[in-house]
């Protein structure tokens, strides 16, 4: 006779809950998973994939320019918001759809509630009032958009302003927006609402937007953001915030005044952990409210585990998915396998894309590496009849004793579709000889990065 209602019960429907559950499933454990918005989670819903189809329709308004120098007339092109909202809508329940059912066919339970706990082996369901029990659980709650910089400062009027939750709902496309913050959301929506046609600020409290990455991208992407057209504004932030009629009123530490339709916030993401009880399963929290793992996504408590966002790890979906699998073959297949958190490729998707993976060059100088740096920029072929000065970058970070690539970064058309494949040789450890020893494939962007054949320049730690 078994203890428990469950072998697994998983907290969250999102990216990690969802494979955590499907696999746990297939060993021929009981598992639930408990979902208390859609399944599908953040990736699903309102993240990766709705914000993919917003860049693709925000991409059509410079094609068309583009299409201009090789013949095209498209006459007056017109772009209706509503429609591009309801199609998304669409095929996002469409997606929602086909998680349940994979879900379902695996073998497990969903129950659509909300789920907290109780005691160390208990969940209370809070819609239905109803208790379970489970022998393992795994938090997979996710985490939200925050309105608060840093851990106290509240900004003034926040409560006026949408994150990338509301942006993909808005009855309307705003002519004017502002967006704060300098990470990959807010540059990603800010190209989004330019290419659409919407007047756009970006405002960012640091000396230059994606702290992270390489500093080649981060100057290419500022310098191609005002050559659009948008408004970068560096080393500001809000002293004041407020409604005047139908429209938003902001004022910025250095004087600035901007009148807009709509605010959007993306100055961080906060752990999904509040009203959890963690404490009563004796669950340790951090500093930010994530859950505290070790190696193997183990909580403070041994049977309750915890993988994706909510960990505050690396907030990719590809990672909260391999991070469930790792937790499968830990707690169901008797495997203790830990995330491999190396060379994880990641991209912004502006227009046109940033892409990198492996180490940036401040990074590799950092970690005490003698570097050799290859870099080219260039106009890229569909540019030369398109008309527009649009330039590609790529760079190659080469450790200077064993010609190992330590990175590649690339701005640039296509640059995520290209790094996807570049992480792939940089996970087999491949040096710049192997590189240059492939064939390039002609013509393209890409070919770039094995033709490259002269050092740009060299850097000791
Ligand atoms: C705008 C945006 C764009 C993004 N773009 C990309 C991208 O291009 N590429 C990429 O790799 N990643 C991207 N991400 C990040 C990616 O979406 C997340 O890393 C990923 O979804 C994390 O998966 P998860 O399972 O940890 O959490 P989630 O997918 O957030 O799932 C958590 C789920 O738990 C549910 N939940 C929370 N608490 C409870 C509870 N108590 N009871 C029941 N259910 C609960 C929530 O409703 C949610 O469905 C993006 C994120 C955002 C916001």
């Amino acid at each position: 006779m078994t203890l428990y209602d469950y072998d697994l019960f998983v907290i969250g429907g999102g990216s990690g809950g969802v494979r955590a559950s499907r696999m746990a499933a297939a060993t021929g454990a009981r598992v639930a998973l408990a979902e208390e918005y859609r399944m599908g989670g953040t990736c699903v819903i309102r993240g990766c994939i709705p914000k993919k189809l917003l860049v693709y329709a925000s991409q059509f308004s410079e094609n068309m320019k583009d299409a201009a120098g090789y013949g095209w007339d498209f006459g007056d092109a017109k772009f209706d918001w509503p429609t591009l909202i309801a199609n998304k809508d669409k095929e996002i329940a469409r997606l929602e759809g086909l998680y349940t059912k994979n879900v379902l066919a695996a073998g497990a339970t969903i129950i659509q509630d909300r789920a907290v706990f109780e005691d160390p082996h208990t969940l209370r369901l809070l819609n239905s009032g109803k208790t379970v029990t489970a022998e393992k659980i795994l938090i997979a709650t996710g985490n939200h958009p925050t309105r608060e910089m840093g851990t106290s400062h509240v900004i003034p009027g926040g409560n006026l302003c949408i994150t990338s939750d509301e942006a993909f709902h808005l009855k309307q496309l705003p002519k004017r927006i502002l967006i704060a913050g300098g990470g990959y959301i807010a540059l990603e929506f800010a190209h989004i609402f330019h290419g659409l046609g919407a007047h756009v600020s970006l405002i960012y409290r640091g000396q230059k937007p994606l702290r992270g990455f390489d500093d080649d991208l981060r100057d290419a992407v500022c310098d191609s953001m005002q050559a659009r057209g948008l408004e970068v504004l560096l080393g500001s932030e809000f002293t004041k915030l407020e409604k005047r009629g139908d429209r938003l009123h902001a004022e910025t530490n250095k004087g600035g005044m901007i009148d807009c339709d709509q605010i959007m916030l993306a100055i961080g993401r906060m752990p999904n952990t509040m009203a959890l009880h963690v404490e009563k399963a004796g669950v340790e929290l951090g500093m930010r409210g994530e859950v505290k793992v070790d190696d193997y996504s183990r909580t403070s408590a041994a049977h309750i585990y915890a993988v994706g966002d909510v960990t505050d790890r690396v907030q990719l979906t590809p990672v909260a998915i391999h991070e469930a699998m790792c937790f499968v073959e830990t707690a169901f297949k008797d495997n203790p396998t830990k995330p491999d958190y190396l060379n994880i490729p990641s991209a912004v998707f502006s227009t046109p894309e940033i892409a990198t993976v492996g180490l940036s060059e401040e990074k590799a100088r950092l970690r005490g590496h003698n570097i050799d740096v290859y870099k080219s920029s260039f106009r890229p072929l569909l540019h030369t009849l398109g008309g527009r000065e649009v330039r590609t970058m790529m760079k190659l970070v080469v450790d200077a004793a064993t010609d190992k690539v330590l990175g590649c970064h690339i701005f640039g058309d296509h640059a995520a579709e290209i790094i996807q494949i570049v992480a792939v040789a940089l996970k087999m450890r491949a040096t710049k000889k192997d590189f240059d020893s492939t064939m390039a494939l002609h013509p393209t962007a890409a070919e770039e990065l094995v033709t490259m054949r002269q050092k740009s320049y060299s850097k000791t730690p």
